[in-house]
């Protein structure tokens, strides 16, 4: 029986399986520090543990508990990239910007890993490996994905035939899958609360049921008001997410809310093996589908769905069951034991928000379905930036601060989200349908498929023609399409790097003159 307490946390497997962790005190008197972070989650809490280790005095003030929403509540799939496609992302910045970006992300992976080892945190049980599995038989798409990103961009990838992933994901839906092998999954509880450990180890102080109320940015030490306590800081770090709003509603406006819902079943068995031999992360369809991965042996934990209001998590069990009976019909009746939802906040371009805002103030922010390796990367570009005045967090500045469309933004996402999965369950459909008919008619002609075990070097030598380089997201849960947001909103901004050298700005800007104060 765990001995968490689980007051402040929605129940879940992961407060199910959670390691003991204190209680944190709420501020209750003035205090002077170096920074102010806002925000527990994955975000504050590595920001702060990489200031506090630099030797810096820190704060992390939080409204509720630590990590008690998505940073506590996601998939735990450890990935590099980002939520924009890295095809979008390439276009806006260029190849060689693209592959800094990359080359960071994977930092973040990596920052995750190495805490994971160097603090042995207990209950986080890392499993290596990633399988984005296509639910159509489309080999030209993966072989170019493999091009981009194993050869522009130096990422370890490899291709997965159709019979290489049948014979680990025994389904009738899968066909050829791009397999990660340094990526990983992890208990995202315990990593939050290990980090939280780690951050105070390293001298960093953490006040659960401590909202920032106000913040006065001016001078050159900031106020941060709370119920029952004033801090004084020379910098401040924004990581509120969407909950940012009653302190930063014009910052939290350029956030589109999703909420995406989990389901862990009950213990299934051998037969649970029989079904799936892989141990890894599994992510199928292109946007709209499954992440899943087995859990304490023989349990599955499943995501799926998104709304952009916040819905009742027992809604989608029945739906996640069915999702579990579709792909795996042999595990036969499977009954889910726990169901949970979290909300993460998606940019309008699909790429985090960090920066210095205005001077001293700081945003983490925006992380969408991917945030485990971005929050890790945005940590630390923040505390090497206020610490020792390293700008690699300009590379991010093309990124505008862009609103999110408020009410309508929320529709248009809803109505994207539910045509593209839609269009994604036709197109699943019909690739199985052929490929029955194929077999029937003549099993011995297939379509050309990925070589065993590909990698991305072993892919063709000329560069496919840009149309042709179309990479599905590989976004983390399925984040609706960008470019079914409303098209005013979406319109890329100026980059900053077409402009002269001295006209670009120099801060995380707010497009159309926006700022939060
Ligand atoms: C269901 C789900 C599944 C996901 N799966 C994955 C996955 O498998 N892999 C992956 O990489 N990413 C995943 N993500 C995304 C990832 O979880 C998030 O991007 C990441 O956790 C965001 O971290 P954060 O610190 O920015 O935000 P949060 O975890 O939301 O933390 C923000 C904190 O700030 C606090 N706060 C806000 N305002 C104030 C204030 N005024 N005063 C004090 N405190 C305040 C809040 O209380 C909150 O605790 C998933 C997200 C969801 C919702």
């Amino acid at each position: 029986m765990s001995a968490f307490d689980q007051s402040g946390y929605a129940p879940s497997w992961y407060t199910a399986t959670a390691m003991p962790a204190p209680e944190r005190a709420p501020l209750a008197a003035d205090l002077d520090v170096d920074v102010c972070v806002v925000g527990a989650g994955l975000a504050g809490l590595t920001t702060a543990r990489e200031i506090a280790r630099s030797g810096w005095s820190v704060a992390v003030v939080e409204a509720g508990r630590i990590a008690w929403n998505a940073s506590g509540q996601n998939c735990g799939f450890v990935l590099p990239g980002f939520g924009a496609g890295i095809r979008n992302i390439v276009e806006r910045v260029g190849l060689d910007r693209a592959r800094e970006l990359w080359a960071l992300s994977e930092g973040g992976l990596a920052y995750v890993r190495a805490t994971v080892h160097e603090t042995g945190m207990p209950g986080v049980d890392p499993v290596d490996g990633w399988l984005n599995v296509s639910k159509v038989d489309d080999a030209d798409r993966i072989i170019a994905t493999l091009q981009l990103l194993g050869n522009d961009l130096g990422a370890e990838v490899e291709g997965w035939a159709s019979d290489r992933v049948r014979d680990v994901l025994k389904s009738e839906c899968y066909f050829n899958a791009i397999h990660f092998p340094r990526a990983f999954h992890l208990h995202p509880l315990n990593y939050a609360l290990g980090l939280a450990a780690a951050a105070e180890a390293a001298g960093a102080h953490i006040f659960e049921h401590t909202p920032a109320v106000a913040i006065d940015p001016a001078g050159v030490r900031k106020r941060i008001t709370t119920p029952h306590g004033r801090l004084r800081a020379a910098h401040v770090v924004l990581a509120g997410n969407v909950h940012i709003g009653a302190l930063m509603p014009r910052l939290a406006a350029t956030l589109l809310p999703i909420w995406t819902y989990l389901a862990s079943t009950a213990p299934l068995g051998p037969r649970l093996a029989d079904a799936i031999a892989y141990y890894g992360a599994v992510s199928d369809g292109e946007r709209a589908d499954n992440h899943y991965r087995i859990v304490d042996g023989d349990r599955l934990l499943i995501s799926g769905r998104a709304t952009m209001w916040e819905s009742d998590p027992r809604r989608f069990a029945a739906d996640l069951a069915a999702d579990i009976a579709k792909l795996y019909p042999q595990l036969g009746a499977v009954e889910i034991e726990h169901r949970w939802s979290g909300v993460l906040g998606r940019t309008i371009h699909g790429m985090p928000q960090i920066g210095e805002h205005s001077p001293g103030i700081w945003l983490a922010s925006g992380f969408g379905g991917h945030g485990f390796n971005t929050t890790a990367m945005a940590g630390n570009l923040i505390a090497r930036a206020i610490v020792d005045g390293d700008d690699a967090w300009r590379l991010f500045l093309p990124f505008e601060l862009i609103w999110a469309g408020g009410l309508a933004g929320r529709v248009a996402g809803q109505v994207g989200y539910w045509w593209s999965r839609s269009r994604a369950e036709r197109r699943a459909q019909k690739a199985r349908n052929r490929a029955a008919g194929d077999q029937q008619a003549e099993p011995v002609r297939r379509r050309p498929a990925p070589a065993r075990n590909r990698t991305a070097r072993a892919a063709p030598p000329e560069t496919p023609p840009v149309a042709a380089m179309e990479v599905p997201a590989v976004a983390l849960p399925a984040d609706p399409e960008p470019d079914l947001l409303p098209t005013r909103m979406a319109e890329p901004a100026t980059s900053a790097d077409d402009q002269p050298v001295g006209q670009r700005p120099s801060r995380l800007a707010m497009k159309a003159g926006r700022s939060s104060r």
